[in-house]
């Protein structure tokens, strides 16, 4: 089995992955992974209005760095924000980008995620930000996404949902399933209050263990 093809059988299984984690519903969210070949400077993408369960290898659509799609049925509305990702950071090696019900509810109210946790650290930064409203699909809302993910692996999207970056597809789901869980915990305890931030000298703490550690060690599932 070539390289490609394996990556677009684990991009079919991290889309249906990211539904039964429940991070995502039905076929909104999408999912990428990058692709080095010789034949291609690019990624692969989930294809538009093909639900997980009935999506076939070949369905998955190969796209350059500059836009051209190679495959029988169109990428994903949202390849724009994915494209503009992988031409800013070498990091990105996939991309989850789901309508997770925490995260995009503080989405709509246009709230990021503050130091309530110290693993908010896992996104990057003392932070996670919301990136302002954009209509799906434009060059303005991929704009938006790339500023609100500098020095982060993770944001939430104004009234959409939310992006996880990782070096690997199981790593952004990871990440996706770990800024939901986070987003969770934050809408429970503003329920209550505006819940207690971290000191910004206890984040770069914690960052600096993140850092020593390696990511791997503080995702959830290793
Ligand atoms: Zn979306």
């Amino acid at each position: 089995m070539t390289i490609e093809r394996r990556l677009r059988e684990d991009v079919i299984a991290t889309a249906l992955a990211m539904n039964a984690a429940g991070i995502n519903r039905g076929k909104s969210g999408n999912v990428s992974v990058r692709l080095h070949d010789a034949a291609i400077d690019g990624f692969l993408i989930t294809p538009t209005g093909v639900p997980y369960l009935q999506t076939t290898p070949e369905q998955i659509v190969a796209m350059t760095l500059s836009g051209e799609a190679r495959g029988s049925l169109l990428p994903s509305s949202e390849w724009r924000f994915h494209r503009d990702i992988y031409a800013a950071r070498a990091d990105a090696q996939a991309i989850v980008h789901t309508h997770a019900p925490f995260a995009t509810t503080l989405a709509c109210l246009h709230r990021g995620i503050p130091a309530f946790h110290y693993m908010v650290a896992v996104a990057g930064g003392k932070d996670i930000r919301c990136a302002p409203y954009a209509t799906f699909g434009t060059q303005e809302l991929s704009d938006h996404a790339v500023a609100a993910l500098a020095e982060r692996r993770a944001c939430l999207l104004a009234n959409h949902g939310m992006i996880a970056i990782g070096t690997s597809l199981a790593q952004a789901l990871a990440l996706a399933v770990e800024v939901e869980t986070l987003a969770e915990m934050y809408w429970r305890a503003l329920q209550i209050s505006e819940p207690v931030a971290l000191p910004d000298a206890e984040m770069d703490t914690v960052l600096a263990k993140f850092a020593t550690y390696g990511q791997q060690k503080v995702d959830p599932k290793s």
